[in-house]
């Protein structure tokens, strides 16, 4: 509950203030901020002293740009900065968001075109990161989402040179040394109270499972290095918002939730990848999304004493970068796990599970198969089938740190 609060008083900060709460050691310092005017594009160039990853998303209203970096400091006060005559950029801020991050923020007179990207360091210059603000052309979409494709470049910076084709990117998560080990957490769904989904013939319940299957998984992506931590390590009920909360005190990389569905309809089968959305994909995904939800209602906890309306402002506030990123995490695990599972659909369906509303974690749910089909719940219960399972959900992740975190 304490996190939350700190959370939201950060997130209310953002519209005036930065959260104060945090003190950090900064990562590095910026040594100067410059801003150029030309031809109605503001180009804010942070000189940096060491090189650091960050990530970007626009807000609509206010209209405002979000960067975030890990803790750095800056050698003037942010907002003391001046501003040139005309500029779409009205006022800059910067300061702690929560353990770990600083928060830039950009107001916009306007919605806009903007642009993110960070140069590394040479024997000539220490490391930039470079913000351009445009407002858009007439007939082109007020704004732009952060670009899908995001490597690491080397690319020289040419002065004055347009940045449209090509921006080079750094990947949007920091996985410096000093940052600590990519976190990731692996909620198995249900549990106590809430058995979820059970089988009829081996009655086989979700609960189990999905303990049995994260804590496999666990151990693989350990063994790789990975930091792995879940959400529940026994039989024990855990409400869907602490699920959630657990990842991001935890500053979790990543979120994967387990489980494993039943249908009315013995004869449907197949694994099933989600991400979420406030509007389902399919009817079927809706029925899902709510029979899982009702998870915390069968154990007579209340979770709705956040308010909708702040949980549609934390959800909404890094939604887009982190949809991209859920997306990409959903794409890599459906590859993997194609190898060795019955897939019901190969792309990610969407659905409102709570339990995947961090606004800030790129996270997806599995669901592993269906235990209403005899098939699927006898290869469910069955060790080989699990391991070949566990080893192919460490392979998604592993799939999608490298190909978009690293
Ligand atoms: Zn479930």
């Amino acid at each position: 509950m304490r996190m939350l609060s700190v959370a939201l008083l950060c997130v209310l900060a953002l519209v005036g203030h930065i959260c104060p709460v945090f003190a950090q050691e900064p990562v590095t310092w910026v040594q100067d901020i410059r801003i150029g005017q030309e031809n109605g594009r503001t180009r804010i160039v942070l000189d940096l002293e060491g090189n650091v990853n960050h990530r970007w998303f626009t807000l609509p209203t206010p209209p405002r740009v979000v960067v975030d970096f890990p803790a750095i400091e800056f050698r003037k006060p942010v907002n003391e900065v001046a501003l040139p005559e005309g500029s779409i950029v009205t006022a800059l801020r910067a300061g702690a968001f929560r353990a770990g991050t600083t928060r830039m923020v950009l107001d916009l007179k306007q919605a806009a075109r903007v642009s993110v990207f960070g140069i590394p360091g040479n024997t000539q210059r220490g490391p930039r990161v470079v913000i351009d603000v445009v407002p858009p052309k007439p007939g082109q979409a007020p704004t732009n989402v952060p670009p899908p494709a995001e490597v690491v470049t080397t690319t020289p910076f040419t002065p004055g040179k347009p940045t449209q084709s090509a921006a080079p990117v750094v990947p949007r998560q920091v996985v410096q040394a000093d940052a600590g080990p990519i976190t990731i957490v692996l909620d198995a769904g249900h549990g106590g109270v809430d058995p979820g989904a059970c089988g009829k013939r081996i009655r086989l319940c979700e609960k189990g499972l999905t303990l049995y299957m994260a804590k496999k998984v666990q151990q693989h992506l350990k063994q790789k290095g990975y930091k792995v931590l879940l959400s529940r390590d026994r039989d024990v009920y855990v409400g869907l918002a602490d699920r959630v909360r657990f990842a991001q005190r935890n500053n979790a990389n990543l979120f994967v939730s387990l489980h494993a569905d039943s249908h009315p309809n013995a004869k449907v089968e197949g694994a099933t990848v989600y991400m979420v959305s406030e509007k389902a994909s399919d009817r079927e995904a809706q029925r899902l999304a709510n029979s899982e939800n009702e998870g915390d209602m069968l154990a007579g906890v209340d979770i709705s004493h956040e308010s909708r309306e702040v949980q549609n402002i934390l959800v909404s506030l890094a939604q887009r970068d982190t949809m991209n990123h859920s997306s990409y995490l959903a794409q890599s695990m459906i590859l993997e796990m194609d190898k060795v599972a019955d897939l019901r659909k190969k792309t990610p369906l969407f659905a409102g599970f709570k339990v995947l509303k961090a606004p800030d974690i790129p996270s997806i749910l599995v669901e592993m198969g269906y235990l209403s089909n005899a098939r699927e719940e006898r290869n469910l219960s069955n060790s080989a089938y699990r391991d070949k399972l566990a080893r192919a959900l460490a392979a998604g992740v592993e799939r999608y740190i490298r190909t978009h975190l690293k």
